[in-house]
């Protein structure tokens, strides 16, 4: 299956990505070269929203599991979210691409809260918005958060980057033998639980017919390959054709 022609795509990236080698953290050289992949998508004119991911500083879930406080633990992983997205933002300004964060959690003296208007304006301009803070709610994640984003900024793809080249049957990590997807359904993903994202951003994606394509990210030129319908990916629709 091929992508249909796109305008406007919003690229979620889970946090993990921005550790590069590393265990932890932000390692800024590698932002710089996931900065290189989207300047380069971009340049094929394409308008593009981001949505990162703070799984590499800290994940709500992990914060509760230790014991704390669900809800407050969650607020820290959206800041995480917040702290990746300023990452980002300098490294696609370094290389001259222009961007705004806008954050669903209100942060006046670093950027703009979300206005979709204002997001629409940012897009025409040629700017790439990078969205934080998720949906801005606890018990959510990044994946909701790009999901919704996606359909409220009418993108035509959500394209999800990544440490694995797409959906599989099963773990790859850990069975040799693991298939990979080159399409699958909606109510496939959610029936049999298949790590994409979590179910309520697919969930979203489907009622909104978004497609969602899953791609390594770690690759080099990957994300160009990808939109150019040469790469490795697997993609959730309910079109097959
Ligand atoms: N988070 C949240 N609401 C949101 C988005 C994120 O509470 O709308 C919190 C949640 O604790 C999550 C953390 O922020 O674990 C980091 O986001 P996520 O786990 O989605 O990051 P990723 O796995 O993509 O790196």
């Amino acid at each position: 299956m091929t992508l249909p022609k796109m305008n406007r795509v919003l690229l979620k990236l889970s946090g993990e990505v921005l550790m590069g080698d590393q265990q932890f953290g932000i390692d800024p050289a590698f932002v710089l070269e996931l900065a290189q992949e989207v300047k380069a998508a971009k340049e094929t004119g394409l308008e593009i929203c981001l949505v990162i991911g703070g799984g590499n500083i800290f994940r709500g879930m992990a914060g509760a599991a230790q014991g704390m406080d669900r809800a407050q633990a969650d607020y820290m992983g959206m800041l995480a979210t917040v702290m990746n997205a300023l990452a980002m933002q300098s490294a696609l300004e370094q290389i001259g691409v222009q961007t705004r964060v806008q954050s669903a959690v209100q942060m006046d003296q670093v950027c703009e809260p979300v206005i979709r208007r204002r997001a629409e304006r940012h897009l025409e301009k040629g700017r790439v918005v990078i969205f934080a803070a998720g949906v801005g709610a606890p018990y959510f994640t990044t994946d909701s958060g790009a999901a919704l984003r996606a359909a409220e900024m009418n993108c035509d793809a959500l394209l999800k980057g990544t440490s694995v080249d797409g959906v599989y049957d099963s773990d790859p990590k850990h069975n040799a033998d693991a298939k990979r997807y080159e399409t699958v359904s909606y109510g496939k993903v959610l029936a049999d639980n298949l790590r994409v994202m979590d179910a309520s951003a697919v969930a979203l994606c489907r009622d909104n017919d978004i497609p969602i394509v899953v791609f390594s990210i770690r690759e080099k030129g990957n994300l160009a390959r990808v939109l150019s319908n040469e790469g490795v990916q697997t993609i959730v629709t309910d079109h097959t054709a």
